[in-house]
């Protein structure tokens, strides 16, 4: 029976001295021996030789047990050809095991026997053997009658399972064990366990816990997942700007475009779908159908408005834009389905090219919000001035012009429908005179007799006196008397 037997060079006194010598030499042949590939990793574990804990006295005596096998599991089998193990089961019986720590890669386990010896094992688990030492020293070199009857009797289901207490570079110096590692000490056994926050820990030639690293592989080119550059239909909300002559309605119409490589954006168009021209080979869902559907209607207003002649058009405008308004009420919350919205600046509705100019198209979204229309009123030294305003969400839009049923908030593309047609109808109005009207002071009363009072209460009308710095609401006696000739220079 080869037994292999180490002599722990003199290097201190005493169980607490530093212990610089006796696992490197343990530990190190394994190494290579298991695996020649890895020479390199001798250096590294000789280089831990100086951070070995505190043991026995220098001089204990450890007898090795080779494992015979790769998973660090000592068999009664094994452990049977170190020792001839007593006959009769009456010499298993009386023995008593307890766990009682794990401290410098040793494994403290006291050991009572029926002879009412008491002595303490230390088990040192190395990558291929495991390393006793006993209190009794073992004096002739071999496995002692503790060391035996005690591992026998914690091989409970006939081997011990010595890999939990393999943790190489770490449980030989207390300061890096209670870094990485959680320790339970119990009677029956010591549980260690990586700190949750540092998940697995890499031991050499055994890998993380937990069996085979997972197979890595190649993976397969994702080139067949891109699926740009297809045709698509985008809807274009066609607008202008102008007075009464010239500017058309805003009616949605669809376009077909091709998309960039990457899918998410329409990166040239092919042509308007309009009613003798319809977009047919595409799947259209059905809030796209429905889409389709009302663009037509809204096509045929706007063209039979165009139509007329200019004083037909003034008298059918009103009756056409609200019905237009009540499409547009349908569109939108389907608009904003839509991958591709846009707005087209177009100059005349009934001459729009079939193919549209990608210059013209901007993107844009639609918003669901209503804007708010009010009024601002100012006095400027001798005369009024009334401005409209429209906010959104509290924000106030910057408006220099806008087409027909909708304001476009310029700083987000954002295009929202008018709230009403009067609103629309007010707000072209303001707009075509650049936002401002302008009253003389002297004239303030009729103004306000003949438009100012019908406006302020059926809209906010807000008043801005530059004296006092304020803001109130519009109320004619106040400023009749604040803004009274008579009271200037006082
Ligand atoms: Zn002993």
């Amino acid at each position: 029976m080869q037994q292999k037997i180490k002599r722990v060079p003199a290097g201190g006194r005493g169980s607490r001295q530093k212990y610089r010598g006796l696992y490197p030499g343990i530990a190190c042949l394994p190494v290579c021996l298991i695996n020649p590939q890895l020479p390199f990793l001798k250096h590294i574990i000789m280089a831990k030789k100086q951070k070995l804990g505190m043991i026995l006295s220098p001089d204990t005596f450890y007898y090795v047990i080779p494992f015979e096998r790769p998973d660090q599991k000592l068999t009664r089998e094994v452990l049977d050809k170190h020792f001839a193990p007593p006959k009769g089961r009456q010499a298993y019986m009386g023995i008593h095991t307890e766990f009682k720590g794990f401290k410098y890669d040793l494994v403290h386990v006291a050991v009572k026997l029926p002879d009412n010896s008491e002595n303490m094992l230390f088990l040192h688990v190395g990558l291929i053997e495991l390393d006793v030492a006993c209190t009794c020293g073992m004096p002739d070199e071999k496995l002692c009658h503790h060391a035996y009857m005690g591992l026998h009797s914690l091989a409970w289901y006939d081997y011990l399972q010595l890999d939990r207490y393999y943790w190489p570079g770490i449980t030989s110096d207390e300061k890096v064990k209670h870094k990485f590692l959680n320790l339970e000490v119990k009677p029956d056994w010591i549980t260690v366990k990586p700190k949750l926050q540092y998940g697995n820990i890499f031991k050499p030639n055994i890998g993380f816990n937990g069996g085979q690293l997972p197979a890595i592989e190649k993976p397969s080119k994702l080139e067949n997942v891109v699926v740009g550059e297809k045709e698509a239909i985008a809807y274009c909300l066609a607008y202008n700007f102008g007075n009464y002559s010239s500017s058309h309605l805003a009616v949605l119409v669809p376009g077909l475009g091709i998309t960039n490589k990457y899918n998410n954006e329409i990166s040239s168009f092919i042509l308007f779908g309009r009613e003798d021209k319809p977009i047919i080979h595409l799947n259209y869902t059905t809030g796209q159908q429905q889409l389709n559907t009302i663009g037509l209607q809204q096509y045929q207003i706007a063209k039979g408005l165009d139509d007329l002649p200019d004083e037909g058009k003034k008298q059918a405008l009103s009756k056409a834009k609200q019905a237009m308004i009540t499409l547009w009420e349908q569109a939108i919350p389907l608009l904003l389905n839509e991958k591709f919205t846009f707005r087209y600046y177009t100059h005349w509705i009934k001459y729009m090219r079939d193919k549209p100019r990608k210059a013209n198209m901007q993107n844009c979204r639609f918003g669901l919000e209503k804007p708010v229309l009010s009024f601002l009123l100012k006095f400027n030294q001798n005369h009024f001035s009334l401005r409209a305003v429209v906010t959104v969400n509290g924000n106030t839009l910057e408006l220099n012009a806008k087409p027909h049923l909708f304001v476009i908030d310029e700083l987000t593309d954002i295009c929202y429908l008018i709230h009403s047609l009067q609103d629309d109808e007010l707000l072209m109005w303001m707009l075509r005179n650049h936002n401002r009207l302008t009253v003389l002071r002297e004239h303030f009363a009729e103004f306000h007799l003949t438009f100012l009072e019908k406006l302020s209460s059926c809209y906010e009308v807000l008043f801005y006196n530059p004296k006092s710095k304020k803001t109130t609401i519009y109320d004619f006696e106040m400023i009749a008397n604040e803004i009274n000739p008579e009271s200037d220079g006082k």
